[in-house]
């Protein structure tokens, strides 16, 4: 038995139109005008707006969003799959309905991953990253596999490969939550980023980097990265390369305002504060820029760090807006834009046939209000399958 959506107003990147979503073994088969299709269940959608659901490329399942995300140290992986099964589940509830997880421990986001796909657990669509690749001592290493030197990075490559992974994550430079690293500085060298490049791409497998500053984000880009996860400071040499390579960018900005909001009140260290503040205040220049000049953007949170809670996720969309997108631009970045850099252009992120039948219905228009995946999700579909009703209207 399918399912038919009469009566929406199917909002993507390709516009806005009205018309009836044929469901049939959790795809899409016919938008348009539906009649005779008996068998099917019927949903009335009573001209509310049918969207695909959200894609979100940065989430740690295995972060908890509590104030020091080094408190992960102290759990065991039997602790974190409970929790990361949790905010998979939360995940999907806030319209995320794809996810790209950029960093776990213990693979306990992978077999989160497997277990969704069997159908044991609720959870987005995943893709993993295993353990971020750091230098020894660098940002991220109570958890990540620390390398020192290309041979190590090449290994430490392998065994995430081994694991199953679909990315790898490297980090390129300092970042915010850990102490005595800086945000501006580079990380791994451009040999190790190399080394790892080299590995992924060989196993078909693509590379996301964390990188805030100048250095470290040329050298991810030399390396042959991806995606750019928050980019910062980049600059307009680094932007052009973007272009030209066709790399994406991941602006998480949603994390750094997290952290500032709850600051040392809510027990955030207040090295990780300061850093927010400077990331928050510098990050809108680049943010801008690459609007401007056609980066490639896809929406991604980070969710997961301090007080940026899985669930939450929505509110990225409504930041991307505040910070110079239009609404239809920050609609893209969260679906067919997201979903390309994930590889799955052909498989999410559009009201088409032929696609997943992951949809938002939502009591407003998107195009009107970013806030709508927020506020106004009145059910959501996956796989054909209606997996959340809220009531909100
Ligand atoms: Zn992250």
């Amino acid at each position: 038995m399918g399912l038919v959506i009469k009566g929406a107003v199917i909002v993507d990147s390709r516009g806005q139109r009205s018309g009836d979503v044929l469901i049939r073994d959790g795809r899409i088969v016919e938008v348009g005008d539906i009649r005779g299709a008996t068998d099917e269940r019927v949903l009335a959608a009573n001209g509310r707006y049918v969207t695909p659901g959200l894609i979100d490329c940065h989430i740690h399942l295995c972060y908890s969003a509590g104030p020091d995300p080094r408190a992960m140290a102290k759990k065991t992986d039997a602790e974190l799959a409970v929790e990361a099964a949790a905010h998979a589940k939360a995940t999907l509830l806030a319209g995320v309905t794809t996810a790209r997880d950029c960093g776990g421990r213990g693979f306990v986001e992978t077999h989160v991953r497997d277990a969704i796909r069997a159908g044991r657990l609720e959870g987005p669509r995943l893709l993993t990253s295993g353990h971020p690749i750091c230098r020894k001592g660098g940002h991220t290493s109570y958890y990540a596999r620390q390398v020192d030197g290309p041979e190590a990075a090449r290994e430490g490559a392998r065994e995430q490969i081994a694991a199953t992974v679909d990315w790898l994550k490297v980090i390129a430079t300092g970042g915010i939550t850990t102490p005595n690293v800086d945000p501006r500085k580079a990380e791994l060298t451009e040999e190790e980023l190399h080394a790892v490049a080299g590995e992924a791409a060989k196993a078909g497998k693509p590379v996301a980097a964390h990188a805030h500053g100048g250095d470290g984000i040329r050298n991810a880009l030399a390396a042959g990265v991806r995606s750019i996860e928050h980019g910062t400071f980049a600059d307009d040499a680094m932007i052009r390369r973007m272009i030209a390579d066709g790399v994406f960018l991941v602006p998480t900005l949603v994390a750094t305002r997290a952290m500032i909001d709850a600051g040392t009140a809510k027990g955030v260290p207040e090295y990780a504060v300061t850093k927010a503040a400077e990331v928050d205040r510098e990050r809108g220049k680049a943010f801008a820029a690459c609007v401007e000049r056609g980066v490639q953007i896809a929406m991604g949170t980070d969710a997961g760090t301090p007080f940026n809670v899985h669930g939450g996720n929505a509110q990225e969309v409504e930041l991307m807006v505040e910070a110079g997108m239009t609404p239809a631009q920050a609609l893209a970045a969260s679906t067919v834009t997201a979903a390309k850099l994930l590889g799955l252009e052909k498989e999410v992120g559009l009201v088409a046939p032929g696609f997943a039948a992951d949809l938002a219905v939502l009591a407003k228009n998107p195009l009107d209000d970013p806030g709508v995946f927020r506020h106004h999700l009145s059910i959501l579909v996956q796989g054909g399958r209606i997996v959340h009703e809220t009531g909100k209207t």
